[in-house]
Parts: C-alpha cells; structure tokens; sequence
C-alpha cells in the first residue's frame, strides 16, 4: 500500500485557488507532475506555476481553457496527455456560486453555473477515460459539495449542479469499475476560500455586523462542529482516494464536513 504518486499524471481543474491548488499542490508533494487551470492574473498564476514547481521538483504546467467551453476542456486533456505522456488522475474542481431565490435567480447565471459545476465534469470525464482505460489506471476526484448531498435556500443551480456531480460520479464509477479506474466525488463542508468569502462578505454587509462574526455565524449554522474545514483537509483526502488504499472505493461521495449532512 502506498499513497506514492511518483511518475503519474495529474490535471486539476481550477487548481489557480482553493481547493483546486491545495488539492494540486498535495499531488505534486506526492510526486506527481500536474497541470494546473483557472482563472486569474497571468504573472500570479505564473508566479503560483514556478513556486510549485521550485518547492516539489515536479513539472508543473498551466492551461486556460474555460470550463464553459467543451472543446477548451478536451484539447486541455490532449494537451496534458501529449505533454506528461498520458493523464492518470483527474480532478474536476472548478466551480461558480451565485444566490438568489429561483424566481430572482438570473437564466445566465444558472447556464454558467450548470456549465461550469456540472457540464465540465461530464466533458473532462469523457475526455480522459479511454486513456485511463488503456494504460487499466485511473483516479477520478469530482470536487461535489456537502450541496451534493442536501439542499440550502437561494442555491438553485448550486445545488442542482452538484447533485448532478454526485449521481454522474455513480455512473462513470460504475462504467470503469472494471478497468483499474475509481471514479468518486468530494463533498465538503463550509471551507473559507475565495467562493465563500464573498457570501461571508455579503451577508455581513446586509447586517451591518462584522465578518468575522458573520463567518462565525455561517459555520455555525450548517456545521455541528461549528468549524470551517480546511483546503489541507481537502487535499488530504483527495490524495487518499488516488492511493492503493482507496482502490476498492469508487462511486462514493466523501463528505467532510463537520457534521453537516448527518443531521
Ligand atoms: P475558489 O473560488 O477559490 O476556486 C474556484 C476555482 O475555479 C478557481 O481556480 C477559479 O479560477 C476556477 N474557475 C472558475 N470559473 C472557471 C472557468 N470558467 N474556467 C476555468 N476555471 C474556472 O473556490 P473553492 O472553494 O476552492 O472552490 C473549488 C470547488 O470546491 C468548487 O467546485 C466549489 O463549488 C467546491 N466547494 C467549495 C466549498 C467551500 O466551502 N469553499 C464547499 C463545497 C464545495
């Protein structure tokens, strides 16, 4: 058993922030040559793709394609197979929020957030399986949400998106179960990166009340251990799903969220 990545290929999916660079920085940490995406400013992301690759020895690459974009996404996976020489793990992590109530809820705004949350997932999964399936080795990470799982209010297409993530998960884990590959999704809790600074922000502005009692407030509400999970705690995880401890884990959605969704 071991959960040593030297010599694989990885690929994570707005890895510019969050999760996404906590999650890439754990793979390479582990060995592993990766290719980052997401938005952002040109030389941070240049700056983010260089300290990576001066602190792990690793290659570390970066790709733009947008994630509402298909053909970006399946020539972003040519490109990594081309580059490191195939495409072992896959971790589809970018994500959009945006809340209203659904009769307020802007038609663009859930295009964007089914295209990005969702639709991205089934692209990048369909782009990199049958070279998994070729070389009989395969890691998919589908980052869902606790979301996935259970419902909030005003979080219309969020929560659509992310259950979709869990249930596609289901099935691509069912269809590659045979050929060495694991398929499963992630499901945090409240983790203060920069997708729930802003609705901390939000909130604490419309109350007139400091952010970090609104930040308190927030955790409190969702999780019973009334702490935010950590983007660490994340990565942990995700590299415990591509080990060969976690071979026999596939089409499960891993919470980690303090209690939240036991309720
Ligand atoms: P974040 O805003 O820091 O990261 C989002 C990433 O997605 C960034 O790298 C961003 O550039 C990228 N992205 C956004 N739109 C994109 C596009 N069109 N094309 C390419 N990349 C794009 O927030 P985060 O919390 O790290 O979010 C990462 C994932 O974790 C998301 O899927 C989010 O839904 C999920 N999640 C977050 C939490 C939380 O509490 N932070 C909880 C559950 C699930």
């Amino acid at each position: 058993m071991s959960s040593d990545l030297a010599g694989k290929r990885a690929l994570v999916t707005g890895s510019t922030s969050g999760l996404g660079l906590a999650m890439a920085t754990a793979l390479a940490g582990a060995g592993a040559d990766v290719m980052l995406n997401g938005l952002g400013e040109a030389a941070a992301i240049e700056a983010t793709r260089a300290g990576l690759e001066k602190k792990t020895g690793r290659r570390i690459l970066f790709d733009g394609a947008d994630m509402t974009r298909p053909k970006e996404i399946a020539a972003m996976v040519e490109r990594t197979e081309t580059e490191f020489g195939g495409l072992d793990i896959l971790v589809n992590n970018a994500g959009i929020q945006f809340t209203a109530k659904v009769e307020d809820f802007p038609p663009e705004r859930w295009d964007a957030i089914l295209a990005i949350n969702l639709t991205a997932v089934f692209h990048g999964c369909r782009a990199a399986v049958p070279g998994m399936k070729e070389r009989g080795w395969g890691r998919i990470v589908n980052t869902a949400s606790a979301h996935g799982l259970v419902a909030s209010v005003e979080k219309s297409a969020y929560v659509a998106a992310k259950h979709g993530v869990v249930g596609l998960t289901k099935v691509v884990a069912l269809e590659t179960a045979e050929h060495g590959i694991t398929c499963n999704s992630i499901c945090p809790g409240w983790v203060r990166t920069a997708i729930v600074e802003q609705q901390i922000e939000a909130r604490a502005k419309a109350k007139g009340v400091p952010i970090e009692e609104e930040a308190r407030v927030l955790v409190g509400e969702k999780s019973p251990s009334r702490t935010f999970v950590t983007p660490e705690q994340i990565a942990a995880l995700c590299l415990f799903l591509c080990s060969d401890a976690a071979s026999q884990i596939t089409g499960a959605a891993m919470t980690m969220d303090g209690g939240w969704t036991a309720q």
